[in-house]
């Protein structure tokens, strides 16, 4: 008996009483091996003694003091170091508790910085078909997740649309990965050119989408177009690092590996790595600029922005992975656990397509693997996988329903970035097992 409201209803979850490197255990103690870091949260794992220890420290000295008043110097720091490890243009950061609160003051502050620029009429959003941007009604109504809105469309704010960059099921026969990210890219400023770009306030995109699509990467020049057109017509790019961001693709910010840096990113999960909430928008100078010499404050707040034991937390994560050298670990480890899929996965009958960056991985699993016709979603073979890998002790993610108009059945690896090569062959070898059992 549960006083908890859960999302599944009547789901009878096992209880989590602890955790230590990539395992986590349940009451009853059995293992778990963490290979989806929960929802891409836990970048350093479970019982890290170095973030512990900060915490502990930390609630010694201060747990919390409102913004309104006092600034804290677990905040200052951690956005000090944002900022150096920022992509170009970059200068400053406002923390939240996670990450729909980010991109929500994200959209407030896109949609504030053209009142202050005395363009008022700049109001509409376009987004893609498939993203998932938070479960705030205004994050909710960005994200494309037509599942995810469907109970809420009334109350939703009016976005608009456009088709993803989905290179597995977009690409045209014959057309060159470069030619299919420009197509893609192009949908945008039809979008932009159909609704005025006078009425455009922001594009919002994840640079990998996660949890809606099993890690999936935009083509070669689809985000270099994409800020091109941005440009082009005065519209902000926001980008949503929340679940791609922070290192797990084996570069800081997944955009560097894009070639773009945009006007407003929001980070979260792999930010904390699960020890506090947190979240945060890092935004460009003109945006600062726009607010300081415009009304001179952000018309936004919530009651825990800049949480000292949230920030302290933060610092601890940040500090340990540039001091051990994770990111270098993370690509090594990405490479191999990239191999070991296509070693037991590249020529399954169910597996469509396996594809990510660093460790941020995913498969799409598929009735048949030459027409790539997806699974009937009656037969909800990503939640048969999830209770298969349970059952085998593995947490992975799974997503499938409607996702961009389409049907489809995905699993999410995002790993803890200290996996070594002992825990990414244990992950494969029950993924294997798991995925065989779901779709027998
Ligand atoms: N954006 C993306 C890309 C996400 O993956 C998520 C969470 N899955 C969110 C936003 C929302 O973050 P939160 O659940 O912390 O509110």
């Amino acid at each position: 008996m549960t006083h908890i409201l859960h999302r599944q209803i009547n789901a009878v979850l096992p209880v989590a009483a602890g955790g230590q490197g990539i395992e986590l255990f349940d009451r009853e103690g059995k293992a778990y091996i963490d290979a989806s870091g929960g929802a891409a949260v836990s970048c350093l794992g479970h019982g890290h003694p170095d973030v512990i220890a900060a915490l502990k420290a930390q609630a010694d000295r201060l747990a919390y003091a409102h913004t309104s008043f006092l600034t804290n110097e677990p905040a200052e720091q951690l956005a000090d170091r944002l900022v150096a490890g920022a992509p170009q243009g970059i200068s400053h950061v406002y923390f939240v508790s996670g990450g729909s609160e980010a991109n929500e003051a994200a959209l407030k502050m896109a949609r504030q910085y053209f009142v202050e620029k005395g363009e008022p009429q700049r109001r509409n959003i376009i987004a893609r078909r498939q993203s998932y941007h938070g479960n705030t009604l205004g994050t909710l109504a960005t994200g494309g997740n037509a599942w995810r809105r469907a109970p809420f469309g009334p109350l939703l704010i009016d976005t608009h649309h456009i088709d993803p960059c989905y290179a597995y099921r977009h690409q045209a026969p014959g057309e060159s990965e470069e030619a299919y990210g420009l197509r893609a890219a192009q949908a945008l400023e039809d979008k932009i050119l159909e609704l005025g770009p006078e009425t455009v306030m922001a594009f919002v995109a994840e640079p990998v989408v996660g949890a809606t699509a099993g890690a999936v990467p935009a083509a070669a020049g689809y985000f270099r177009r994409i800020r091109e057109i941005c440009d082009r017509h005065g519209v902000l790019l926001l980008l949503d690092e929340v679940m791609c961001g922070m290192g797990r693709t084996g570069t800081m910010h997944a955009c560097e590996q894009d070639g773009v840096a945009p006007d407003l990113m929001t980070v979260a999960k792999g930010l904390g790595g699960g020890y506090q909430p947190i979240g945060a928008v890092l935004l460009g100078r003109h945006i600062f600029d726009a607010f300081a010499g415009g009304s001179g404050l952000f018309q936004h707040g919530h009651t825990y922005i800049c949480h000292p034991m949230a920030c302290a937390a933060a610092l601890s994560v940040q500090e340990v992975i540039e001091r051990d050298g994770l990111l270098a670990n993370v690509r090594a480890m990405g490479a191999h656990l990239r191999g070991r899929l296509d070693a037991c996965f590249g020529n399954h009958a169910h597996v469509g397509d396996i594809r990510g960056r660093g460790l941020f991985l995913g498969l799409e699993l598929v009735e048949d693997r030459s027409s790539k016709e997806p699974f009937d979603p009656a037969r909800k073979v990503h939640a048969r996988v999830k209770k298969e890998a349970m059952a085998r002790g593995l947490m992975v993610y799974p997503a499938g329903g409607t996702i961009d108009g389409a049907r489809g059945d995905h699993v999410l690896l995002a790993p803890p970035f200290i996996l070594d090569a002992a825990g990414a062959d244990a992950i494969v070898e029950r993924l294997g097992e798991a995925v065989d059992a779901a779709v027998r």
